[in-house]
């Protein structure tokens, strides 16, 4: 799905491959769940199909007066258990095929913290890297002008996702409110405060993923004060991470971001990092700290690996080399399937995505309903409820990993699987 104007860095045939494997990889793990959950065929074959996928084209007119037309999507897989609910990602490998995998992993997240959400996904493929501000919200507005019929507080609700923020947010509310004739703040959630935004929501997917990674060293008997901790990416879920686990007492020993990482075995301290890449453009090349791959910091000697960038990271290449005793997925899709069975093999506490990552919808859930109810809770509250439901949800997929000696990935799956599947079969298939 390349933009008509290419401005994007990667070519296609590679976009497309990223893709397909997390389709793969998304569509091979509904097959395994639904062999040992025994669930009903038909609704198997249900949930391997999104109930929608709209593709559209964006024309937008450039600072240099040229017109550039980008390739935008938006895929709903289902909504048996609520309206729809998922990030919006700008990225120049965005395929429909991406983001159909990441549409259903939403479904199977909010169901696995059982929040009344079906799952959703967008995209544009675009590199909001090489465009202005003036020229990001002149798409984001056109974007949401193509969803209008297919978004809306009871339908589907949009929220940020990789290189989208609390801006992009604001643009969709306020698109959206024009053509309505009204403030309709709950049809987008991750926006900023000041219009309707939920406190906590920006760092509640960091929180969550930090939430999973403490309760796993405490299934190993580990505190998790002093704990050597490596993140990857180091946006809104990788710093928050960072940050939240270097203010309770662990150890941050390597960050990255895409241009590629810092090492410091005495540990570094998130927030002086997060001032250099504010000043330069990135993690690397930070005093005292030796400058690392990508690569090289997945298989650091560590207790705790944070994945929070892009799919496919972990895979059966270098899932042997990993060291971590914990990884806590912070992004979407980090680990291939053959890896995470490397991973299992080697016990390593692996705590999926669909689970680890799902503090983000949480706040986001929690960010709509106070929206509808015209409220406004207070950070405290928020995090009260973030750590109950995190804590909660880690302890349902752990009882069933225990009781199904399996892995937490597929006791999770079985967890959000199983609950959409009850769902449909009690609402019945219409007509
Ligand atoms: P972001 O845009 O804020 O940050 C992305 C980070 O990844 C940046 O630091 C970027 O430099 C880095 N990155 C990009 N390409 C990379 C590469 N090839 N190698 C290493 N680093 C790379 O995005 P985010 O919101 O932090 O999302 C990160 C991941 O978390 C994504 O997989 C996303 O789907 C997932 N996630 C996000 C949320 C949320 O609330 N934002 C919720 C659930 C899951």
């Amino acid at each position: 799905m390349p933009g008509l104007i290419q401005k994007n860095r990667s070519n296609s045939n590679m976009k497309s491959d990223i893709g397909s494997r997390a389709l793969n990889v998304a569509l091979e793990q509904l097959a395994v769940t639904a062999e040992k959950t025994k669930l009903d065929p038909g609704i198997h074959e249900m949930l391997k199909h999104p109930k929608r996928s709209l593709v559209v084209s964006i024309p937008i007119r450039l600072d240099n007066g040229e017109v550039a037309v980008f390739m935008g999507c938006r895929v709903q897989h289902n909504g048996a258990r609520g309206p729809f609910k998922g990030g919006i990602r700008y990225h120049p490998d965005v395929t429909l095929d991406e983001v159909t995998a990441l549409a259903m992993w939403m479904t199977w997240k909010c169901a696995v913290v059982d929040i009344p959400y079906g799952g959703a996904k967008g995209g544009v493929s675009c590199n909001p890297k090489e465009m202005s501000r003036a020229e990001l919200e002149r798409l984001t507005r056109r974007y949401t002008n193509a969803l209008l019929d297919v978004m809306g507080p009871f339908r589907d609700v949009p929220a940020p996702d990789v290189y989208t923020d609390a801006q992009v947010m604001a643009w969709i509310m306020d698109t959206y409110s024009q053509f309505k004739g009204h403030k309709v703040p709950e049809c987008v959630t991750g926006k900023p405060i000041i219009i309707g935004g939920s406190e906590g929501r920006a760092e509640a997917t960091g929180r969550g993923v930090f939430i999973c990674g403490r309760e796993a060293a405490r299934r190993l008997g580990m505190k998790v004060k002093g704990r050597a901790v490596a993140v990857q990416g180091f946006g809104n879920v990788g710093w928050n991470a960072a940050r939240i686990a270097y203010d309770t007492g662990c150890k941050i020993i390597a960050v990255s971001d895409s241009k590629g990482g810092i090492h410091c075995e005495k540990g570094l301290n998130p927030y002086k990092i997060y001032e250099h890449k504010k000043k330069n453009g990135s993690v690397i090349n930070y005093k005292g700290c030796e400058n690392i791959t990508n690569e090289e910091l997945l298989e650091l000697e560590c207790d705790i690996l944070i994945p929070a960038a892009l799919e496919n990271q972990i895979t059966k290449a270098n899932a042997e080399n990993i060291k971590a005793k914990i990884v806590a997925e912070g992004a979407n899709g980090p680990t291939t399937l053959e890896a995470d069975k490397i991973l299992y093999e080697k016990e390593v506490f692996s705590v999926p995505d669909i689970l680890a990552n799902a503090g983000g919808v949480t706040v986001s859930y929690y960010e709509w309903v106070q929206n509808l109810d015209r409220e406004h809770w207070s950070l405290d509250e928020v995090i009260r409820k973030l750590e109950n439901k995190m804590v909660n949800s880690f302890n349902d997929v752990y009882e069933i990993a225990k009781k199904e000696k399996s892995d937490m990935r597929t006791a999770a799956l079985m967890l959000g699987i199983g609950r959409v599947g009850e769902a449909i079969k009690t609402l019945g298939i219409w007509p």
